[in-house]
């Protein structure tokens, strides 16, 4: 999912809390002979009416479970996200009380926002009708209202290895687009529309409610979906659509298949035009599939241009996609609660009919959704739980491949008026939220939703930002390879990723892992002070005069440890006669005097010369300057860059 970051920036510079926006067709591999790619713990078959008057749909779902938990199992938790959109959820609870991307606080939920996910009938293949057996839990609250988890008991446990096959029929009731899925007018985004089993992680099961701020986690396997609607739709859809029919009533079915995936998302619209291109990568020809809206067809060529490089540069970089088609879904207007999504091999973008080419959010949404789909589809970690890892790590590849693509410091955006890059967003919305949360923290668990974006997305892409800073750049993009290539279809762990980064380095960094993503430390070293005095000020027969290149001076630069975080500082001196020292400091005290003795005097002092320790909350106290106010021309520099953001923010309202 993406921020819509301007607004989160906003909230930072605030402290409002809440009342932001923040921010997934599935192929076959691309030959269906190849070997799994995953182990395919579930096999999905729905066969679903979509009524499109009504915004609902009746199915039925086929569920084969394998038990790869090593032990027997007889109780399932299964999601039920719809429900969410209930009155008394702890969804609807938290966007109340702290807001989401969609949901201003203490919003009144109108009704036509309200959607829900109710079981008709469950029956297990060979025991029979369990219906009965369903109750709904909520691990993660005291709320007995929520209805997004039930849990079947069943009558003899599931054996290691042994499969068991539900069969489950269902009525969805969608909202008006929300929260990633729903309807506006005709357009309808069907995201977390069907019954989907927790998974087995950490040796317990893992179904968490839904939450405000929280997006998904679930397990791998194939899906074969029919979905009925009328005839006028066009649709896209997580897989490749394998047949279609055309049925007497007006109607149409058509036939998905996906393969090692854990979600099936799909778009029905009448209206959209589909725009169909294609990438060559290193694992073969992949199609691409934009449906478009007909009013933001001057977007096409920007998303598939986008599309591509993006396409093209994670191909280098981290691995093969090894699907054989991506889908793009262009929401309508007034459909932005749809944009800016992730499914597997399926994503949605977000423009607007005015949107100009300085203003690059139409290319960075897509190179978000579609980074997506490596952290999130392939690697696929608990969303719920370590949501870091998908979108933190997934905000660093942003920036760097937005910088790769458009140029660095202009990626989102670049206007005569005003530039604003990748970083400089990050920095904005982690600043005013720096010391709340660790990046480590259980997604519903942070203190609020600007504290939620700013430390999962923001903060992260600036750890490893400054990560680069200490390993080099090329170790941390084999590391994020060798991660990639390592847990694509295991569910990884943090620990498993920090590990993966230790390994490539070379060397153990907890002392940074532990600061930077399991702590809440704040990282700020200032100059505290600096100056050049003379060496002979207290001998009576000095001469009275200075004389350049002869007098002597003694400077002093102390170097003060502001934050709590502990890190490895150079500090850059320059002198009068044009010599430029660097010194080191390990930044363990509280704070550190440097001292010179010197015919020349000190006209400036710098610290983090190269601008690289991104992770540095203020960067206004890091200079200093003698012959103007250092100080000051940082701010300058830093009230520039909030009226830039200022700029961005007003055109985002515009829309
Ligand atoms: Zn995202």
């Amino acid at each position: 999912m993406r921020l819509v970051r301007e607004c989160l920036f906003c909230a930072a510079l605030f402290g409002l809390a809440g009342a932001l926006p923040v921010c997934g067709q599935m192929s076959p591999l691309l030959s269906s002979q190849k070997a799994p790619l995953s182990d395919r713990v579930v096999a999905y078959q729905i066969e679903a009416n979509y009524h499109a008057k009504s915004h609902s749909l009746d199915a039925t779902e086929t569920l084969t479970w394998t038990n790869y938990t090593g032990q027997p199992q007889d109780r399932l938790p299964f999601h039920l996200y719809l429900n969410a959109f209930q009155p008394k959820s702890t969804f609807m609870r938290e966007a109340f009380e702290e807001g989401n991307r969609d949901v201003p606080i203490g919003a009144e939920w109108k009704d036509k926002k309200f959607g829900s996910d109710v079981i008709k009938s469950f029956e297990v293949v060979g025991v029979g009708d369990l219906t009965g057996k369903l109750r709904f839990i909520h691990p993660d609250d005291d709320n007995a209202d929520d209805q997004t988890v039930v849990e079947v008991q069943l009558p003899r446990a599931v054996a290691p290895k042994e499969k068991i096959t539900f069969k489950i029929t269902f009525h969805d009731e969608f909202p008006e687009v929300v929260a990633r899925t729903g309807y506006k007018r005709d357009f309808l985004l069907a995201g977390q529309w069907f019954p989907k089993i927790g998974v087995w992680w950490k040796n317990a099961w893992n179904c968490h409610q839904f939450h405000a701020s929280t997006e998904f986690f679930a397990d791998f396997g194939t899906f074969d979906v029919k979905l009925t609607l009328p005839s006028n739709f066009n649709v896209g859809a997580t897989g490749v659509q394998t047949g279609e029919t055309a049925n007497a009533d007006g109607t149409k079915t058509l036939v998905f298949r996906a393969e090692d995936v854990h979600d099936f998302a799909w778009t029905a619209d009448p209206t959209t035009k589909i725009v169909e291109d294609a990438v060559t990568i290193s694992s073969g020809t992949v199609k691409i599939r934009l449906l478009m809206q007909p009013g933001h067809m001057a977007s096409a060529p920007r998303y598939m241009e986008a599309l591509k490089g993006t396409m093209m540069k994670f191909d280098e970089w981290i691995g093969p996609y090894p699907y054989s088609q991506i889908t793009v879904v262009d929401p309508p207007h007034g459909g932005g609660a749809a944009g800016g999504m992730e499914y597997p091999t399926f994503i949605t973008a977000d423009t607007a009919w005015w949107m100009i080419n300085g203003l690059k959010e139409p290319e960075a949404v897509v190179e978000h959704e579609f980074g997506h789909q490596y952290w999130y589809a392939m690697v696929a970690t608990n969303e719920f739980e370590e949501a870091w890892l998908d979108e933190g790590i997934n905000q660093y590849t942003e920036c760097k491949i937005m910088d790769a693509l458009y140029g660095r410091d202009v990626g989102n955006v670049n206007t005569r008026v005003t530039t604003a890059g990748e970083r400089g967003v990050d920095r904005a919305t982690y600043i005013g939220v720096a010391d709340l949360d660790p990046m480590t923290r259980r997604g519903w668990q942070f203190v609020n939703f600007s504290s939620y974006g700013g430390i999962t997305y923001s903060k992260t892409a600036l750890v490893l930002l400054t990560l680069e800073h200490i390993i080099g750049e090329r170790k941390v993009r084999e590391a994020q390879h060798v991660y990639f290539e390592r847990y694509r279809f295991k569910h990884p762990t943090a620990d498993d990723f920090m590990n993966t980064v230790n390994e490539v380095a070379g060397q153990n960094l907890d002392w940074y892992w532990n600061q930077a993503a399991r702590g809440t430390q704040v990282l700020d070293y200032r100059i505290l002070s600096a100056g050049s005095d003379r060496a002979d000020w207290a001998d009576k027969n000095a001469p009275k005069k200075e004389k350049k290149g002869e007098t002597e001076y003694i400077s002093n630069v102390i170097v003060h440890r502001k934050g709590d975080f502990i890190f490895p500082v150079t500090l850059e001196v320059k002198f009068d006669n044009g010599e430029t020292l660097r010194e080191q400091w390990d930044g363990q005290d509280r704070w550190r005097r440097f001292t010179w003795r010197k015919k020349a005097q000190l006209i400036s002092a710098e610290i983090d010369p190269e601008h690289a320790i991104w992770l540095d909350r203020d960067r206004f106290n890091n200079s200093w300057l003698r012959d103007a106010d250092g100080h000051a021309s940082g701010k300058i520099a830093g009230y520039w860059m909030l009226l830039t953001q200022w700029f961005a923010q007003l055109l985002g309202w515009l829309a």
